[in-house]
């Protein structure tokens, strides 16, 4: 099973990676975890290059493309494999990012589809859970929590983050599952471990 989590930044998405890694550990199920941009060596160095805080000549389009890079990378090297293996995998951030980010937020459209296309070949989650909360909560858990994000970002780019992940939920409700994330970190916690727990019952 391949399982990502998305959501803008503040959503409290590393919270709840932390507590899928005790859900699977609790159950003595084998998963691997990984992130985006990341993952692979080669994905790391594409990330410090895209998150370099100091750069600031890089284009939409430029960013587009090695987002689509580190994930081609990963998906050869790490994600396909597991999953060709048998085990389930839980990325942090994977093509719904793209789309939401550059797609929506650097109005770039469905070039990033296209461009991710490649990327994955056919790799796509079976489930994503989507953490839904309004840009303005998301910026100030961000402000108290983490002044190095990317916070810089303007309001109208994470409106528009938003308003893209929003749409891919409603056109693809049977992988996206949207959760509240401005209920408790452990209201969140039960809802996405029920979820999962028919997953597997499945
Ligand atoms: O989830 P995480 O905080 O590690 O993401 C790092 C940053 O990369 C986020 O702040 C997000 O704004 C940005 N990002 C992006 N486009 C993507 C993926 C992540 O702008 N496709």
């Amino acid at each position: 099973l391949f399982i990502t989590l998305e959501g803008p930044d503040g959503s409290g998405k590393s919270t709840q990676i932390g507590y899928l890694k005790e859900y699977f550990a609790e159950k003595g199920m084998e998963c691997v975890f990984t992130r985006e941009p990341g993952g692979t060596d080669i994905g790391e160095k594409l990330r410090s290059i895209i998150l370099d805080k100091d750069n600031n000549e890089m284009s939409d389009m430029t960013e587009a493309l090695l987002y689509a890079a580190s994930r081609a990378q990963h998906v050869s090297q790490l994600i396909g494999p597991a999953l060709d293996a048998g085990k389930t995998v839980v990325c942090d951030r994977f093509v719904d990012s793209s789309i939401a980010y550059q797609g929506y937020g650097r109005r770039l459209g469905d070039c990033v589809r296209v461009i991710n296309g490649y990327a994955v070949m056919g790799c796509m989650p079976d489930v994503t859970f989507l953490i839904e909360v309004d840009p303005k909560i998301g910026k100030a858990r961000i402000d108290t929590q983490d002044q190095d994000r990317l916070e810089s970002e303007k309001m109208r780019f994470h409106n528009c983050v938003y308003k893209g992940y929003r749409k891919m939920a409603e056109n693809e409700p049977d992988r996206i599952i949207p959760i509240d994330g401005t209920a408790s970190r452990e209201d969140m916690r039960r809802e996405i471990a029920g979820h999962l727990d028919r997953l597997f019952a499945d």
